[in-house]
């Protein structure tokens, strides 16, 4: 989203103009800002033989995965249900890496049955499975290097009381399963959080993977997860990746050597490429006065975005039908029916009823987390691509609330 010529403007359409055409709330999504990431990770570690797995879960509209596999990513994929919209959406059993973390073997059965890359992160798993596909079904290895990444606990999985990956203090059972069973581990994995601020502990990390490569003979690939931060706010730090591409892929070119083959370095962001594409709007419902407080208060709520009451995560707000005038204070709230506030002393150009509010960084983990709390409808999708706009997922209607519901009949 840009400010020109007094218009807030995504690929040159005005945002209040979406939003009135498609009606509020709406997620809006650009592609061009999607390209730019994943080529700046691309163009980072283009010295190695780099593959993008594009961690879905962050934003699974079919017509982002289609731009994905347009772009050359594979997927990573955490449930058997998005392995299934990848397929969907073009991309071959090869390109996408499942990565579950406490599901029944049988939800695996299927991911093996539908052809995809099995990566596992737990001991008991990774023995059924060796006793059941022994040598006929490669799997990866998902390690945990117990490397506390970024301060916020909710969103780190490397440290030592994580529920992910397999411990590398577990990695001599790990062979003996591979070993008795005849298992071929084509892969490791590493993924340590969603909150890497520094390039340093991801190198750290990055070593400790490098020696566990050494212990597995058969490898192709390395995948070193995510972890990649994007600002939220004006100043905030974000991952250097050009730095990280650098180091690193010298490093792993060296290790190639080391261990006498070309392997694939996998990284499967999803923040990283999505979040800064996606802008949320709303309107504004009510402007309200308390005694110390002015609420603006929106046609949405934590139902359609609730990074702000889970992760305590900052969003950007801004009033994009005012682009100038005096600013306010605002604590700008949604219409559930408990407190979900998107950000406490906004400092937002004056907003009347009406207005439309933007929130930034709505690509990632927004649209889907959304809910239907408060019986509301799941607002609407568009993309934004090469100057025009597409309506890729509607907003739901009653219909959809009833759907599943079986209604009886002596009640
Ligand atoms: C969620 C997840 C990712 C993506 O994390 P981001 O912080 O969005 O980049 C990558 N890999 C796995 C296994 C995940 O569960």
């Amino acid at each position: 989203m840009e400010l020109k010529k007094n218009k807030y403007l995504i690929d040159g359409i005005s945002v209040t103009g979406l939003a009135e055409k498609h009606g509020p709330p709406i997620y809006i999504y650009e592609s061009a800002v999607i390209i730019k990431q994943y080529q700046k990770i691309t163009e980072a570690f283009k010295s190695s033989r780099v593959k993008i797995n594009y961690a879905c879960k962050a934003l699974t509209n079919i017509n982002v995965l289609k731009l994905f596999k347009g772009l050359g990513s594979g997927l990573d994929a955490v449930s058997v249900q998005e392995v299934t919209l990848g397929l969907k959406a073009g991309f071959e059993p090869q390109e996408i890496l499942y990565t579950p973390n406490c599901v029944s073997m049988e939800e695996i059965d299927e991911a093996v049955e539908l052809g995809v890359r099995i990566n596992i992160d737990n001991i008991a798993i990774l023995e059924e499975f060796g006793h059941k596909y022994g040598t006929n079904v490669p799997v990866c290895v998902r390690i945990n290097p117990h490397i506390m990444a970024g301060a916020n606990h909710k969103i780190s999985t490397g440290h030592i009381d994580s529920k992910f990956g397999i411990s590398i203090y577990q990695l001599p059972h790990v062979h003996r399963i591979v070993e008795t069973n005849h298992m071929k581990v084509e892969g490791i994995h590493m993924h340590t959080g969603s909150d890497i601020l520094d390039v340093e502990v991801f190198l750290r990390a990055t070593e400790i993977m490098f020696e566990m490569a050494k212990e597995f003979k058969e490898l192709d690939y390395i995948d070193f997860g995510s972890g990649f931060k994007v600002p939220y706010r004006v100043d905030d730090v974000s991952t250097d990746v050009e730095s990280l591409g650098v180091h690193l892929s010298a490093r792993f070119n060296e290790f190639c050597k080391e261990y006498g083959k070309e392997l694939t370095l996998i990284f499967e962001p999803g923040k990283f490429l999505v979040s800064e594409a996606g802008t949320f709007v709303a309107r504004v419902n009510v402007i309200k006065q308390t005694t110390s407080t002015v609420f603006a208060g929106l046609d949405t709520g934590l139902n359609h975005f609730i990074r702000p009451m889970f992760y305590d995560a900052y969003h950007e707000i801004i009033n994009v039908s005012k682009t100038s005038g005096k600013t306010r204070i605002y604590t700008v709230v949604g219409y559930i029916c408990e407190t979900d506030t998107f950000g406490w002393n906004r400092k937002i150009t004056e907003a009347s009823e009406g207005d439309y509010l933007a929130f930034r960084n709505a690509g990632a983990y927004c649209y889907a987390m959304s809910s239907n709390y408060n019986s509301r409808f799941r607002p609407a999708e568009v993309l934004v691509h090469e100057g025009k706009d597409y309506l890729i997922r509607k907003r739901e209607d009653m219909e959809d609330l009833l759907r599943n519901q079986l209604e009886i009949e002596t009640l």
